[in-house]
């Protein structure tokens, strides 16, 4: 049987977006389950859209999420070249192939003949595509045109008839050919377009799978005559849904974060990004949520990706994060998190200080950017009350009470540890009759001006008796 081999070919736009960062771990999961082979190939035909290091970033990013890929740039000895700029010649070859056989035609008309031609298809309120108007220029003719005017070569679509093909996710696709354009293959500038490039590497690197994102689904019919017209053999399909905001619109930068960079940025691990975008689209047919690469490889089914948009949920992604965060030894989550206080401004001289700050949430931080929120009264002396619901709970009857409770007790003792707290907390609660949750958070925001983040016990560990008297005296004094 025929090697599989399966691409990831984006367009070194500047960064990786997560619809891309999905489209290759499917390719890369497809490839793996099937002993195949995962390629990456860079399509940068489009020179205007160059972006200066995105290629290495593309790279460095993919590798960063572990999907390493065994054919393309960068790495040691590919056979052939993964970026289509250099390999100009071979579409050039290709492109004057489809003219001889008259499969492909010169085209003249200038940039505002066919913004003309657009307006008054939209006018008409038809489909703005070419009307095919150089199309019946006499070869003769055109060849003479050819040697001293600006032209573009298109594709000689059928007129009549339909497309046929099937798509593993989507079963089989029916198109009209009369609504495809006749696609420009190679540009003015002798560059080719996506369409031609595509079709002619997909043919040179052996690609037996095409899996791709769903805006790129009606491109097929172009594709399918290109393979026809050079005589190639045609790779299977696959289209991946679109990701969605919400509000079902297409995930866009408008709405939220869409870099895979963005959210590293950010503090997301690698592994819960990669475990979340695994399920958009896809779901193993259980309620297993918490996939390894391994696992994934293991379930993974092509087959089985829906076809609706899948939503892009951040609060599911944050609550993974939390998972994966979870999974974390002390060590390593203080590895992981140290950065991120260091960023928020605090002053990390004392590693101490901020192993017990980081740790002091490590059941709780959900992301790294968060953890600032949460471990700044570590390194002022200062506590603020700002969260809404904490401001409710300190302005009740019963936190006042349990506030000044409290302070007396501590007033009362030598020094404040994880024993003697224990006490206090049980004379707290003898003394105002107040307990359960209501004594709980009410000494929780007195002392952490929050009611969720570091924990009490490494509140006290961390601070000792003075530092939360001050706490308790500005809580009085402003809050109370
Ligand atoms: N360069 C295209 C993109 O960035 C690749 C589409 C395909 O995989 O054929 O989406």
């Amino acid at each position: 049987m025929k090697e599989i081999k399966v691409r990831f070919a984006p367009s070194p736009t500047g960064y990786l977006h997560v619809g891309g960062l999905r489209t290759a771990l499917y390719n890369y999961l497809f490839a793996k389950k099937n002993n195949g082979k995962f390629v990456l190939r860079i399509e940068d035909t489009d020179q205007k859209r160059y972006v200066e290091g995105a290629v290495e970033n593309l790279i460095s990013t993919l590798k960063e999420c572990g999907l390493n890929y065994d054919e393309g740039p960068g790495i040691d000895g590919p056979a052939v070249p993964y970026v289509q700029s250099e390999r100009t010649d071979l579409y050039r070859k290709h492109s004057n192939e489809l003219l001889e056989k008259d499969f492909a035609y010169p085209c003249f008309c200038s940039e505002d003949t066919l913004a003309k031609m657009r307006e008054e298809q939209k006018e008409n309120n038809e489909t703005p595509m070419y009307d095919r108007r150089c199309r019946n220029i006499p070869v003769d003719e055109a060849k003479e045109r050819m040697k001293n005017e600006s032209h573009v070569l298109r594709l000689k679509m059928p007129l009549e008839g339909e497309t046929v093909f099937k798509d593993i996710i989507r079963g089989v696709i029916k198109i009209q050919n009369s609504q495809v354009d006749d696609q420009v293959l190679l540009k003015s500038d002798g560059f080719p377009t996506y369409h031609l490039a595509n079709v002619v590497d997909d043919h040179y690197m052996g690609i037996t799978h095409v899996i791709r994102g769903e805006e790129w689904l009606l491109s097929v019919p172009k594709h399918l005559k290109l393979y026809e017209m050079l005589g190639w053999e045609i790779p299977e399909f696959a289209h991946l849904p679109l990701l969605l905001n919400p509000d079902r619109s297409k995930l866009s930068k408008r709405q939220g974060d869409v870099a895979v960079e963005d959210f590293l940025q950010k503090g997301y691990l690698t592994e819960a990004l990669v475990n979340f975008v695994a399920l958009l689209g896809w779901s193993p047919g259980n309620d297993q949520e918490i996939f390894s690469m391994e696992e994934l490889v293991q379930s993974f089914n092509l087959a089985k990706v829906n076809k609706a948009g899948a939503v892009f949920d951040v609060n599911k992604l944050q609550w993974m994060n939390g998972q994966y965060l979870r999974k974390l030894n002390d060590e390593k989550l203080v590895e992981f998190l140290y950065p991120f206080v260091e960023k928020a401004g605090f002053d990390v001289s004392d590693k101490k200080l901020v192993s017990q700050a980081i740790l002091s949430v490590k059941n709780s931080v959900l992301t790294g950017s968060e953890i600032s929120n949460y471990v700044s009264l570590f390194f002022e002396d200062e506590l603020k009350i700002e969260e809404n619901e904490a401001v409710q709970v300190i302005k009740t009857d019963e936190a006042s009470l349990v506030v000044k409770a409290l302070q007396d007790e501590i007033q009362k003792i030598e020094q404040l540890d994880l024993n003697s707290f224990k006490n206090i907390m049980k004379n707290v609660q003898n003394t105002t009759g107040v307990k359960g949750k209501n004594l709980w958070m009410s000494v929780r925001v007195a002392m952490t001006g929050m009611t969720r983040g570091p924990e009490l016990p490494n509140i006290i560990e961390a601070f000792g008796k003075e530092k939360i008297e001050k706490f308790l005296d500005i809580v009085l004094d402003k809050y109370i």
